[in-house]
């Protein structure tokens, strides 16, 4: 059976057609790129207007019809509301029309589940970083759960925000990461609380601390600051559930640093560690369809009913009957 997976939850459009083996027949991303940041309805008026094209696309680099598609999944939060919509209505356009089952995934798990089937993880604790997501997330007691959060803002706007205010343009991580390699260390506020975390006063005082020291001085205590609190969430993750390996996930994930950060901390306890190829680390349609193939499999069926989106899905609302 093949899938058509959609996902916008943000500013990203993906289309993704998986087969139930696991192979990845397409897998097309457009990306909405405002200059100011993402307004919520202007991104879900981006993904109308280029839905059409994005799965087109996707069937073709596939080589199938959507005649041959035997299930759509997409993503039915957490997310952006108009965004969410968007996706939503033309997944069930699709089933309707087609008289195809349907199916909602939950976003965080899908980039779970593609870092699984993408790596040779198999039960590991997630750093998953994006734009819109800072979360520490494991598979325990039969569910996904969070086990670390940030309580505010995610550290890719983090650093989105940064980078805007002091005027290197967006995205932000791709232009901070390439200063920080320059700069000197320079130490800023680390924000750990229990297991979360906090990326709203560690912008606040970089966007100060740029006013008075080299730009480059700011990148790398700004990077060192906040990966050194998602790595040592996610380690104090691994320690709690004993678990031996770990998985980057999110846009801001394809850092070098960060890679590098985390794979000393799994180095030294002995642990796996695991990153996706680009392609499937940030937001993208195959991650839907290989979750929804994962569920229809294990007998999840949904009804048109409910497929209404849920911009705060939470992971561990998920009944996971595929594990
Ligand atoms: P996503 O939300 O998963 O699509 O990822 C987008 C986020 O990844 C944005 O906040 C980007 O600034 C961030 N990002 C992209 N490339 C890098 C990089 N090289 N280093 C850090 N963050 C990055
Ligand atoms: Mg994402």
């Amino acid at each position: 059976m093949l899938c058509l997976g959609i996902e916008g939850t943000a500013e990203k459009l993906g289309a993704g057609v998986v087969s139930s083996e696991g192979r990845i027949l397409a897998n097309v991303v457009k990306h909405h790129t405002p200059k100011e940041g993402i307004h919520p309805r202007e991104a879900a008026q981006h993904h109308a207007e280029n839905l059409p094209r994005v799965i087109k696309k996707a069937l073709e680099e596939a080589g199938r019809s959507l005649d041959e598609i035997g299930l759509v999944a997409f993503s039915q939060g957490p997310g952006l509301g108009p965004c969410l919509r968007t996706a939503a209505i033309a997944a069930r356009t699709i089933s309707l029309s087609k008289d195809i089952p349907i199916v909602g995934v939950n976003h965080c798990i899908a980039h779970l589940e593609i870092g699984r089937l993408a790596t040779e993880a198999e039960d590991p604790v997630m750093l998953y970083v994006s734009g819109g997501n800072t979360q520490v997330i494991a598979f325990e007691g039969g569910r996904y759960r969070v086990f670390g959060e940030t309580l505010d803002i995610a550290l890719g706007n983090c650093l989105d925000q940064f980078a805007r205010k002091i005027g290197l343009g967006f995205p932000g991580g791709p232009a901070v990461e390439r200063l920080a390699v320059k700069g000197e260390f320079l130490s800023l506020p680390y924000a750990v609380k229990g297991m979360d975390m906090s990326f709203s006063g560690l912008l606040t005082a970089s966007v100060k601390a740029a006013e008075n020291h080299r730009v480059e001085d700011v990148c790398r205590g700004l990077q060192e600051t906040a990966f050194a609190m998602c790595v040592e969430v996610a380690e104090r993750a691994m320690a709690h559930t004993g678990k031996e390996e770990i998985l980057l996930a999110g846009g801001v994930a394809v850092n070098r640093r960060l890679q590098e950060m985390a794979g000393q901390m799994a180095a030294e306890r002995g642990a796996g560690f695991f990153v996706p190829e680009k392609s499937l680390l940030g937001d993208n349609g195959a991650m839907i369809a290989w979750l929804g193939i994962m569920m229809h499999r294990a007998g999840v069926r949904h009804s048109i009913e409910d497929t209404t989106v849920r911009q705060r899905f939470r992971t561990d609302e998920v009944e996971v009957l595929w594990r």
